[in-house]
């Protein structure tokens, strides 16, 4: 049942992980928390109950913005949804109202401070609710990062409905928050199912800022006319960087608090609608953001916490598809966050900072797994069998080259902190280590300590790195003001050799970019130009529904139709993401797309057969069929059409015996099975009786049985159709 639905209206084949148990649960009626990551296909945990239950399912959503989109998504699937909210007319409210009257609507989406308004309790009392949704829950908790009062009155719920499963969903809780879901929302012994947060088609990679213009550069090289996030720390970053890439022929928007709301506002519809491909931004930027084919995001300064790097970071790629996260830092801005973090006034909250801002730096300067360090932050741990490598970060892909004998490297550099009198900062450090005769240093007399000139031979720029590496790995720590290195209880270990750090040598050149294990390769057979096309194609589609053009196809489906290449309906039906609806609105015109854009570049067509779904439900191929040519291809869309024999012969400049040949070909590849388009109705049950009497084997005893008053031309479609028909045991 709900693997029907799954197909039918969104066609999907599967289930995502922990999906099904959590649909299980709203089936049950039995109350849930859910946690999954950003692009884990929470909302299918409740759309796709929500259609196989009787009644309506009133769905909570606390971002306005966010309404709109998910119920024309849900729309361009052939789903009845409607929404709720301030942003109505009065006249809007009451016809959603008629619609839930009238049985029209199977999913609701309301605000929390509309829900929670007694009118409309008493409204839904009234009908049957089939479940409540509660997304992005974690805003019921006091303790979550986004804590919103209205959330706290939902308790109602339970009380005004003790029948109606409650279910909460979001991507980020801990097990504080979570438990304190379920009890502000007076949950029933909740099912509670917590997902990986690990993301594993995001590709983590942190190099340190160097000349950060080239840098960015780089990545956009690698996704030409692709959606991009670039995330800065301060305003004037954001400026800058607008236009000195717009300089260079990208087109990028800027995004941030200084700008006006119409400006703002005006870049992030152009970015969500393709007409820009990168937005510049502050972290004022993604609350709302639904779009699913982000498949970038560089920040070009560190965050200042680690909770904020992967909220932002994973804003990419949740269609799934692979995307690239590379996070550039500088080690004056962990300073600076340093600085300002010292400066919040003492108590927990300070702490807490403290806490997210050492994980953030430990994961950029740190040179282990950077799925595992993400996750481990998060309380989990990568399966077993990705301990070694996860196949998507810089450091497992082998994209950074690790020092060799980075312990003796390490005691040096301790050593020097040591003998310094922990009483200086990492530069000075740099100084001795590198052996400078800078007044300084011989002021200090330290040209006579054993550490100096010890790593002369090391740049410095990679001596200041390595200093970096081992204070994000916690052997060393910066202290007040001028951030005087001291060692830490590692470092003592270190030095003794208990404890062994990683330093990183950038690596000298760029390595060939292995493949990703863990991501299957989603480009392999896409053909890159129909891509494009079909991309230009889902924006104009887009415009004209006025819904962002995610909502029109993803990025999963664009490729596979590029892939596939498919020219009739059974093969576009095989397309991923593609349900009924979908195949019914748009299926002719990406077809025809395809079909000339194939036709017009000598790309082959219909690479892949139409997969068991399309055949089971309408589609018959010849098993021995090889697949039809061009030609044949062309008249299939014109015969779909509705055209007649003699109009696409005309059409085509063919004879009407060749022409009449792709009809036969087109109804058994399209599973024709009603001749009356080509043949007048009242033929056809004389042609199928004559039919049954003389088998399929030859024309020529049927044509002589209707006494020859029926065309050749006008035989074979009927005897076609009956032939599928029977094919499909119709018959
Ligand atoms: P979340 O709300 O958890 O961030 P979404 O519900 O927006 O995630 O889903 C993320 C993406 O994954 C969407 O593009 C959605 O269509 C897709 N998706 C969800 N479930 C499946 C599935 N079972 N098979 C294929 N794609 C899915
Ligand atoms: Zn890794």
């Amino acid at each position: 049942m709900l693997l029907d639905v799954l197909q039918r209206y969104w066609g999907y084949d599967g289930f995502r992980p922990l999906q099904e148990a959590a649909m299980r649960s709203a089936l049950d009626g039995r109350d849930s928390v859910v946690i999954l990551p950003t692009g884990g296909g929470k909302s299918l945990c409740y759309q796709a109950p929500a259609m196989c239950l009787d009644g309506l399912a009133v769905v909570v959503s606390p971002l306005i913005s966010l309404m709109k989109d998910q119920v024309d998504a849900l729309r361009t699937n052939g789903i009845p949804a409607a929404f709720v909210n301030s942003t109505q007319t009065p006249a809007q409210r009451s016809q959603v109202a008629d619609d839930i009257r009238a049985e029209r609507i199977k999913l609701l989406y309301v605000s929390p401070e509309k829900l929670v308004q007694d009118r409309m309790i008493e409204f839904l009392k009234g009908l049957k609710v089939s479940m409540f949704a509660i997304d992005e829950a974690h805003c019921v908790s006091e303790w979550g990062h986004d804590f919103r009062p209205e959330y706290r009155q939902l308790n109602i719920l339970r009380a005004n409905f003790p029948e109606v499963g409650l279910h909460a969903y979001t991507a980020t809780a801990t097990e504080r928050v979570r438990h304190d879901i379920a009890r502000s929302l007076d949950l029933k012994q909740p099912e509670i199912l917590v997902g990986s947060f690990d993301r594993p088609n995001l590709i983590y990679k942190v190099e340190r800022r160097k000349n950060g213009l080239g840098q960015v550069r780089e990545v956009l090289d690698r996704h030409k006319g692709e959606s991009g996030i670039i995330y800065c720390t301060t305003r004037n970053d954001v400026d800058t960087l607008t236009l000195e890439l717009n300089g260079q022929g990208f087109q990028t928007r800027p995004y941030h608090a200084g700008m006006s709301d119409v400006d703002r506002h005006d870049n992030q519809e152009a970015f969500i609608e393709e007409r820009c491909d990168i937005i510049v931004a502050t972290v004022a930027f993604g609350m709302g953001i639904d779009k699913s084919n982000v498949r970038f995001v560089i920040h070009y300064g560190m965050p200042k916490a680690l909770e904020n790097y992967q909220q932002e970071s994973g804003r990419s790629g949740r269609d799934g598809l692979e995307a690239e996260c590379c996070l550039f830092y500088s080690g004056r801005e962990m300073v600076r966050w340093r600085n300002m973090i010292e400066e919040s006034p003492p108590g927990p909250a300070r702490e807490a900072a403290f806490h997210s801002f050492e994980a953030m730096s430990s994961f950029a300067t740190g040179a282990s797994c950077r799925h595992r360090e993400l996750v481990n932050y998060f309380g989990q741990d990568l399966p077993a069998e990705q301990h070694a490598s996860c196949g998507a970060c810089d450091v497992c892909l082998g994209q950074l080259d690790l020092v060799e004998d980075a312990l003796v490297v390490a005691q040096k550099i301790l050593s020097s902190v040591f003998r310094q009198e922990q009483r200086f900062g990492s530069d000075y450090t740099t100084m001795v280590l590198k052996g400078s005769k800078e007044q300084r240093v011989l002021q200090n007399g330290h040209e006579r300590l054993s550490t100096y000139g010890l790593l002369a031979d090391v740049p410095q720029k990679t001596i200041r790195d390595w200093i970096e590496q081992l204070v994000g790995q916690k052997f060393l720590r910066k202290e007040g003001e001028y951030n005087v290195l001291k060692i830490t209880d590692d470092g003592r270990k270190l030095l003794k050799g208990e404890a062994t750090p990683k330093l990183l040598k950038p690596a000298a050149t760029t390595k060939e970019k292995r493949k990703a294990a863990v991501i299957e390769d989603s480009w392999e057979g896409v053909d890159r130009g129909l891509f494009d096309v079909l991309r230009e194609l889902r924006r104009a589609k887009a415009e004209a529904l006025s819904v962002p053009a995610y909502i029109v196809f993803g990025d999963t489906s664009l490729r596979d139709m590029a892939r596939r290449r498919p020219t009739t309906i059974a093969g576009f039906h095989s397309v991923k993401g593609v349900g009924e609806k979908k195949l019914a609105d748009f299926g002719q015109e990406f077809i025809a797309c395809i079909t000339i854009y194939c036709q017009q570049h000598g790309v082959a067509t219909d690479t892949l057969a139409p997969d068991a779904r399309a055949k089971t439900t309408t589609v018959y191929v010849e098993p021995e069929e090889t697949g039809p040519n061009l030609s044949a291809r062309a008249a299939f869309r014109l015969f779909r059409e509705g055209k007649s024999v003699e109009e696409v012969a005309n059409f085509m400049s063919r004879a009407t015996s060749t022409v009449s040949g792709y009809l036969s070909e087109f109804i058994r590849h399209d599973g024709i099975t009603d001749a009356s388009p080509w043949v007048s109705a009242e033929l056809i049950p004389r042609i199928e009786a004559a039919t049954r009497k003389h088998g399929f084997e030859k024309l020529r005893p049927i044509f002589d049985e209707l006494n020859g008053e029926v065309s050749y031309e006008h035989l074979r479609p009927a005897i076609d159709c009956l032939r599928v028909r029977m094919h499909f045991g119709e018959e």
